[in-house]
């Protein structure tokens, strides 16, 4: 097997392939037409654009990148882009599909979409990442809207991105048209709590699981992969809120300290260096390692495909917390399984994110803004209320956790696709 250079497994099967395999064992519960099975199983429509930039140094780099609507029948499409090297158009289309799933799981009225750009930020300066941003945002113009299609951040993106974005759409149209993007800046439309969203779910959805297990969340060793915007809020509101964090990373590495980690500190140092490595009285581990440690919360919030057939064995959670999409391959489930981790699955655990950029867009729509503690508390009550819909239709069919949450999401997405009926 090839390793990434993080040490971690790399990615062996493609995320399409993944989303697809959940979708077949989800869809033998259901009785769906064969027909509807099929339509479901793919996107709805796909766009590849490849375009100029002028970099810095005035020479012209060409960008590819794509936007895909996997499903509209519930409402709009919705769902982040993404920056990073290796994004595929298989990638966006599971990113997509997923999307659907998890807001029909969350029950709010969209459909899945995804988009994403092969660039690596970081690489980029931030004039050639806006001209890069300005101009794909033109390239996918043609299918985004605030009715039709709604961006929002992911892995490489951010507030400033969605601005870019926002601007560039409401340029073009010649009037201000804020709620073609969630996970904006406050100051132009975004809403309190949304940067935060993510992370904070994936630690509400946990304590749900630890109270299954009878376990407090305080006093909990957790494990985070990832820092950035999920990771770090992830295990900021688990240090918040009395668990013991022991060790995070990101993608040059991780951090390990068993008595817990100061996440302030650790926050304070990654912005100031750019990386958690070389926290002050921490060791140093591989990402690799770091997904073996033993631990009662393990929470991956980077890539897809990081547990796979070949580290799954080694996993030493009680309970794993998907913050990342797609970070658990089907074999590596089975795996988990057996050994008795309780899954949360991805569409569930990480849909806090797409919960309060749904409370963005109706907020932008009415042009009338709530606190954070309101947009938390709903939040809340959306990831709690859906956490249980999900463990009682486990129970109820006897099958695994995400198993349930995608016969809960595809049989919704189904039955509005029925009500709507075939046109024409
Ligand atoms: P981000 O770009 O803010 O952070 C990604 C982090 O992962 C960084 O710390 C990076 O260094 C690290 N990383 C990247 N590749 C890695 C690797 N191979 N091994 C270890 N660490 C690595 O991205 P994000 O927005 O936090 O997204 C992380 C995951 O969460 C993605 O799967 C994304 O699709 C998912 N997600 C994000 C949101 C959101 O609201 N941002 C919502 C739902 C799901």
């Amino acid at each position: 097997m090839e390793k990434a250079h993080n040490g971690t497994a790399m990615k062996e099967a493609s995320a399409l392939a993944t989303a697809q395999a959940q979708f077949d064992q989800a869809v033998q519960y259901l009785d769906l037409e064969p027909g509807l099975v099929d339509l479901l199983r793919w996107p709805r429509r796909e766009l590849t654009v490849s375009f100029p930039v002028k970099m810095d140094d005035g020479t012209v780099r060409r960008f590819v990148g794509y936007r895909v609507h996997h499903n509209m029948s519930r409402g709009p499409t919705k769902g982040g882009i993404r920056y990073h090297p290796e994004v595929t158009l298989d990638e966006v289309r599971a990113l997509a599909m997923w999307m659907t799933w998890k807001c029909a799981l969350v029950n709010i009225p969209y459909g899945g979409a995804k988009g994403g750009v092969v660039c690596d930020p970081h690489k980029l300066s931030q004039h050639e990442l806006e001209g890069l941003t300005r101009r794909y945002a033109t390239e996918i113009a043609i299918l985004i809207s605030p009715e039709g299609d709604i961006p929002a951040p992911d892995m490489g993106t951010n507030a400033q991105v969605m601005a870019w974005i926002m601007d560039t759409y409401s340029m073009h149209r010649g009037y201000s048209t804020p709620a073609v993007v969630t996970g904006k800046p406050i100051n132009i439309g975004g809403s309190q709590g949304r940067n935060e969203a993510t992370g904070r779910g994936v630690i509400f959805t946990t304590r749900e699981a630890l109270k299954l297990l009878n376990k407090p969340l305080a006093g909990a060793s957790v494990v985070v992969q990832g820092f950035g915007n999920v990771g770090s809020v992830a295990a900021l509101t688990a240090h918040e809120l009395g668990c013991k964090v022991i060790a995070v990373s990101d993608v040059k590495g991780g951090i390990y300290n068993p008595k817990g980690l100061d996440i302030y500190a650790v926050m304070r140092h990654a912005r100031e260096t750019r990386s958690v490595v070389g926290f002050p009285g921490s060791d140093g581990l591989t990402n690799a390692e770091l997904l073996s440690l033993p631990c009662d919360v393990l929470v991956p919030a980077a890539m897809e495909n990081q547990i796979t057939a070949y580290n799954a064995a080694a996993v030493q959670c009680k309970v794993l917390a998907e913050g990342a999409n797609g970070p658990t391959t089907p074999e590596a489930d089975a795996i988990l399984l057996d050994k008795g981790v309780f899954i949360i699955p991805d569409i569930l655990c990480n849909a806090g994110g797409v919960i309060v950029s749904y409370f963005e867009w109706v907020q932008g729509l009415q042009a009338f803004f709530w606190e954070e503690k309101e947009v938390t508390e709903r939040m809340e009550h959306f990831m709690v209320k859906a956490f249980h819909d999900v463990h009682r239709e486990a129970r109820r069919l006897q099958v695994d956790m995400r198993t349930a949450a995608q016969v809960l999401a595809i049989g919704r997405v189904a039955d509005a696709t029925t009500t709507r009926g075939l046109y024409p």
